[in-house]
């Protein structure tokens, strides 16, 4: 390891998902770290049982490539997601340099981040999983305790870089912060700037998880 190599706050895998991290099957790469406040986030509670580890794109090779056989088969492979997976958009960038192409990258991101990590990661995440949650700016600040408008600015400039196909919109209604008007509100807004793919749910308040979907 050489001591300017990045590293990635890895809380845990899980291998073997099917169809829900993107097509094909894939390993969750769990990492520590957000920037926002969410209401009804899971990832608090795993930081508060279990401590990250730091690996490097090495470690995390070894330890994901058991799988390298279905990743290949399906179009498969890792999906980095969080906290904030793109606050280690440098340690993704590295570990694409070392699995090459063949495995498929994804993130799931909120994209309260910077615009350098943005452009970093559209040069080396295959697709992304946007979790948007909302465009108003005061539910989104209710439900995160951060601000819209630098996500609204880094959405337009993710979309730029990569083109629609590669983008799903997350836009949960979630109890007690929107409504279905205030979500229609955002979806209507997205689709005029350009976006095409999107994923619906409701989240359950006791869990924090989607209770029903509906992709389009
Ligand atoms: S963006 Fe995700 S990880 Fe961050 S606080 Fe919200 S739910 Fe938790």
């Amino acid at each position: 390891m050489t001591r300017s190599e990045p590293l990635f706050p890895l809380l845990a895998l899980s291998r073997l998902r099917m169809e829900t991290d993107g097509p094909g099957v894939t390993t969750l790469v769990a990492g520590a770290g957000c920037p926002l406040r969410c209401k009804y986030c899971i990832n608090r509670r795993l930081l508060a049982e279990q401590k990250p580890v730091p690996v490097t794109p090495e470690t995390l090779f070894a330890r994901t490539r058991i799988d390298d056989l279905y990743f290949q088969a399906t179009g498969g492979g890792l999906c980095f997601g969080g906290g904030e997976p793109l606050l280690h958009a440098d340690f993704i960038a590295a570990f694409r340099a070392l699995t090459g192409g063949v495995w498929k990258l994804t993130a799931e991101t909120s994209l309260a981040v910077s615009e350098q990590a943005v452009r970093t990661a559209a040069a080396c995440v295959d697709r992304f999983i946007v979790d948007v949650k909302t465009l108003d700016p005061a539910i989104y600040r209710a439900y995160t305790g951060g601000e819209s408008a630098p996500v609204l600015r880094n959405l337009s400039l993710l979309l730029s870089l990569t083109g629609p196909e590669r983008l799903i919109i997350r836009l949960p209604l979630i109890p007690g912060f929107n409504t279905e008007s205030d979500r229609r509100a955002s979806l209507e807004t997205l689709k005029g700037m350009g976006f095409t793919r999107f994923d619906l749910f409701t989240y359950e308040t006791d869990r924090g998880a989607s209770a029903a979907r509906s992709k389009s």
